[in-house]
């Protein structure tokens, strides 16, 4: 089948993404790469010609209900809870219902019929199993982080994820029709945890844009961001949260420059809220600066896509401390600029990062063994260059439209389910 048809399946997808906008700036509060995922594949289904419309809470009141951000693929910003600021997991769950509502009336209004439902977080698992139960439409489920996977890995300290959120994880499961996982990691956990049946897991890695990520000459990129001095640049890019382990990354980099060998360094990090997230900011300077690298960390906020290139290619190494990580978008990114990457050997990092080839693999929280490794790269730039280029042909695997076809392959399992009649639906699935 080809998509020019005009009769290709699905035509139209409702994506559920019910907590987060995919067009916020990501590395903000809770934008990410869950955001990053759902404007890339939906992009790329409108460019198949499959009409995608994201459902997401109104964060915003003035901003306009619907925003279009592909020929076929648009945002739609409707009501759930309060439409001013953050809303915390827990208390958007109770709005959920009334979102469902929106969702359905807003439906109805446009003459839309859905073909399939794609929920992506356990919150829009909730909403993707209430409109398959209404509209009889297939649901396709990514959870993108787990909150078992995340409690197992808390440590003191670490706000534990609510009971609420694995049991709607474990419903969730049960209703979908088609689980995606960006790895045989995931897919095990999303088995051993939740119950989920081998049959309804399929494996689809995440992407990365390489016309976006691709090497800068170092030099251009450092005189761009005026680093200029000569310090050797370690990078750090994410949301701050904890369990981005940015904290052992510190303690690491304290080491490393204790130790001298490498020379000055510097730590650019990336990522932050410079005016919701003040106080997380504020505790990680205070960190810096108990570890005496006041000096040398620098806190850059969030920065767009469009510039991250930038950084990735003025950096000798990028660093993935995570304590979990389904797959690592950061690690992928850096990878596609040409730079190292070191990251914990958990999660997805350990499918993304070739340890020893692109970068090297470390045991998570290990201070001494992600000072070490910074240390080996940083002094020996041959063996820097030759881990970028192998990142470089690596990302290549990776494109947002090998995803998308994945995808869409997925949703083609389901074709067949919508078409019988809904008594037969479930014994068909499995
Ligand atoms: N990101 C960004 N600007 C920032 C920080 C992060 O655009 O200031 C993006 C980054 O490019 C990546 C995503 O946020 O695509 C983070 O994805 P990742 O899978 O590494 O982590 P997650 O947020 O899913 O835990």
């Amino acid at each position: 089948m080809t998509f020019s048809e005009p009769n290709h399946w699905p035509r139209r997808v409702a994506m559920i993404s019910a907590h987060t906008c995919p067009l916020s700036v990501p590395g903000k509060y809770k934008a990410g790469g869950l955001n990053v995922y759902v404007l890339e594949l939906s992009r790329e289904l409108s460019r198949r010609g499959v009409a995608v419309d994201v459902y997401t809470r109104l964060r915003d009141p003035e901003k306009p209900e619907v925003v279009w951000f592909a020929e076929r693929a648009r945002v739609i910003h409707l009501v759930a809870g309060s439409p001013q600021g953050r809303c915390g997991d827990t208390v958007l769950f109770e709005h959920l219902p009334g979102f469902v509502d929106e969702i359905a009336q807003f439906a109805v209004q446009e003459d839309l019929t859905y073909e399939l439902v794609h929920g992506h977080y356990w919150l829009s698992g909730w909403v993707a199993a209430q409109l398959k139960g209404r509209w009889g439409t297939p649901m396709v489920q990514m959870f993108h982080t787990l909150g078992q996977v995340k409690n197992l890995v808390a440590q003191d300290g670490t706000p534990r994820e609510p009971p609420l959120r694995i049991e709607t994880e474990r419903w969730a499961v049960g209703q979908a029709d088609r689980l995606i996982a960006v790895n045989s990691v995931e897919s095990a956990q999303l088995i051993w945890f939740y119950g989920a049946k081998p049959e309804q897991l399929h494996i689809v890695p995440g992407g990365v844009d390489t016309l976006l990520f691709r090497p800068i000459p170092k030099a251009q990129a450092r005189r761009h961001l005026e680093l200029e001095d000569g310090a050797r640049v370690v990078l750090f890019v994410g949301r701050l949260d904890p369990i981005k382990g940015i904290e052992v990354l510190f303690g690491a980099f304290a080491r490393l420059c204790a130790n001298h060998s490498s020379g000055p360094c510097r730590l650019l990090v990336v990522g932050g809220d410079r005016d919701r997230e003040r106080d997380k900011l504020q505790a990680l300077r205070e960190t810096a600066a108990g570890l005496g690298v006041a000096q040398e960390v620098q806190f850059i906020g969030s920065v767009e896509q469009q510039h991250l290139p930038c950084y990735y290619s003025a950096a000798d190494v990028c660093v993935v401390p995570s304590y979990s990580e389904s797959f690592g978008l950061v690690a992928m990114e850096a990878m596609a600029c040409g730079t190292p990457v070191i990251a914990s050997r958990v999660g997805g990092l350990q499918f993304t990062v070739q340890d020893g080839h692109t970068g090297f693999l470390v045991p998570p929280r290990d201070l001494g063994a992600l000072a070490d490794r910074m240390g080996c790269i940083l002094r020996r730039p041959e063996l820097a260059a030759r881990m970028g280029k192998a990142g470089v042909e690596r990302a290549r695997e990776y494109s947002w439209a090998r995803v998308a076809e994945s995808i869409l392959a997925v949703y083609g399992e389901l074709h067949q389910v919508a078409r019988l009649p809904e008594r037969d639906k479930r014994a068909a699935t499995f």
